[in-house]
């Protein structure tokens, strides 16, 4: 298997540009062949035909004799490239023979060279014509016009079976007899072409010539042609290979840009704007995806900078407060405080860090989920009791509405969600507001809300709500002491990825100074 482009192109192109040059090289050559040996046979055929014309002719009952009156050679061959002469151009004793019948006149049309020895008449013809005969048309002209003088054409007639009858001269051609029961046949004997004709009683004539000089010119056009073939083919291959590398160079071009990248050049791109359309659309393709690379490379670089700050603090808090109590010796009490600083530090390390592994693993597409029939309306009642001291310490009240709403999933992951919501919920309201936890069904999902009467979240900042470690008011949630994983800006897109995990969805809505809503929709289990 090739493994080069531009090799295997330029070997379609090979292929297709060979089959091409000879078919139409055969074609060609093939017609040539045909047109040629048709009009050699048409020829011919002329010839037989006069033949025959002058035997159908002769009385039923003519002997050899008869036959034996018949010219020893046909007249010069026949005219094919100029037209016979009129004719009225003959006077009328030409047109006759003398004797007892009328002498037979083999009336091949006229050949361009006048031959010796064809008797008064053909003399009489010739003075004639060489009368009317414009001053270009001298034997010398037509030999340059038409090229050298055809060879003559010789006949044979032989009676049934196979009995020679008459032949032309030169005596020396070898004619045989063929037993065709074809009324025409042709056949090619050493270089000479001949046409077979059944004449009248039997009769078989045969009228061929050498045809040597036409096979010549024929082989000559065939080498012409394999060497004009040659040549397009050449040319052909090196033009496929000149734009098989002119076609691919934007592809090497793309490569060498790919190529450069690396994460600190994350921001360069293909440059587009010069090529085709086709390697245009790859290469937007391209940089497309290289946009998203480098989008999902700086999520990444923010992620680990938040996660280390965030563990920072804590682990901060940690060493100065165990720097400080070795210091000097320490009375049990303030060692006391100490180690509940230290724990208080480890608690939050421990839950950002637990926030962290939940994400890794629900990003590698491994929570470990233990669905269950779950009924929502259940988890939300649970969930408002354990949250009444919280929500009655910052003077919110809750409520739940809604019905049943059951759906198959994880109870400790779902708890976990309702709790992160209502956690935020509880926090950013205002005191003397109300919570509420609503419960619904549709045919095909379960759905929880949970709605506050919050400050709402501005408008500006919900596109990036779900963000991992993204906080709208840092200062306001600093002040602000929560429980479980809290305050680092990960409980939104933990809820997320648990609701994401289950086939659901989290959506939110806010109004400014009028509160927020997030829902949460399950998919419902078959038999719920
Ligand atoms: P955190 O643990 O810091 O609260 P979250 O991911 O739970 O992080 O919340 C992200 C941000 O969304 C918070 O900083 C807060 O500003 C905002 N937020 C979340 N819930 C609410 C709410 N019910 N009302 C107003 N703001 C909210």
């Amino acid at each position: 298997m090739i493994r080069s482009l531009r090799l295997r192109l330029q070997l379609f192109h090979a292929i297709i540009l060979t089959a091409a040059v000879v078919v139409f090289g055969a074609a060609f050559y093939r017609q040539l062949h045909r047109s040629t040996m048709g009009e050699i046979d048409a020829e011919l055929l002329s010839g037989a035909r006069v033949l025959e014309g002058i035997l159908r002719g002769m009385p039923p009952r003519a002997g050899e004799e008869m036959l034996g009156s018949l010219p020893l050679e046909l007249p010069p061959a026949m005219e094919r490239r100029r037209p016979p002469p009129p004719r009225d151009a003959l006077s009328p004793e030409d047109e006759r023979g003398g004797g007892g019948f009328e002498r037979p006149r083999l009336d091949f049309p006229r050949d361009r060279n006048s031959r010796p020895g064809h008797g008064v008449e053909e003399e009489n013809r010739e003075e004639e014509r060489s009368a009317d005969a414009s001053p270009f048309d001298s034997p010398r002209l037509d030999q340059a016009r038409f090229g050298p003088p055809l060879p003559p054409p010789y006949f044979a007639i032989f009676a049934n079976e196979g009995k020679m009858l008459r032949r032309s001269e030169p005596s020396d051609v070898k004619i045989a007899w063929n037993s065709t029961r074809r009324l025409i046949d042709y056949r090619n004997v050493e270089g000479r072409r001949e046409v077979l004709l059944r004449g009248p009683r039997e009769m078989l004539i045969v009228v061929g010539r050498d045809v040597s000089s036409e096979m010549q010119r024929l082989t000559s056009a065939l080498v012409q042609l394999i060497a004009i073939g040659a040549s397009v083919l050449c040319l052909g291959l090196i033009g496929g290979w000149w734009l098989a590398g002119k076609a691919i160079r934007p592809i090497q071009q793309i490569s060498c840009t790919a190529e450069g990248i690396d994460a600190r050049s994350l921001a360069d791109r293909i440059d587009t704007a010069t090529m085709d359309s086709e390697l245009q659309s790859l290469g937007m393709t391209l940089n497309s995806m290289l946009g998203r690379i480098e989008n999902a490379f700086d999520k990444q670089c923010q992620f680990t900078a938040d996660a280390s700050h965030d563990l920072r603090t804590p682990l901060a808090v940690l060493l100065s407060h165990c720097e400080l109590a070795l210091s000097r010796p320490r009375s049990p009490e303030e060692y006391q405080t100490t180690i509940v600083t230290c724990q208080t530090a480890a608690v939050r390390m421990k839950s950002l860090v637990d926030g962290l592994l939940l994400l890794a693993r629900s990003d590698a597409g491994e929570l470990d989920l233990q669905p269950t029939q779950i009924d929502l309306k259940d988890l939300s009642t649970e969930a408002i009791e354990l949250f009444r001291p919280y929500a009655s310490e910052h003077q919110v009240e809750l409520n739940t509405t809604g019905g049943a709403a059951s759906c198959l999933a994880d109870r400790q992951a779902i708890s976990q969600v309702i709790s992160n919501l209502l956690d935020n919920a509880i926090l950013y309201s205002h005191e003397g507001g109300m919570v509420t936890i609503s419960t619904s069904c549709s045919a095909d999902s379960a759905c929880i809300a949970v709605q506050d009467t919050g400050p709402g979240i501005p408008a500006d900042a919900l596109p990036r709500i779900f963000d991992r470690f993204y906080r709208v008011d840092e200062a306001r949630v600093r002040q602000k002491t929560k429980q479980g994983q809290s305050g680092s800006g990960l409980g939104l897109s933990i809820c997320k990825s648990i609701v994401e995990a289950h086939g659901g969805k989290l959506t939110v809505s806010s109004e400014p100074n009028a509160g927020t809503r997030f829902e949460v929709q399950l998919p419902r289990s078959a038999d719920s």
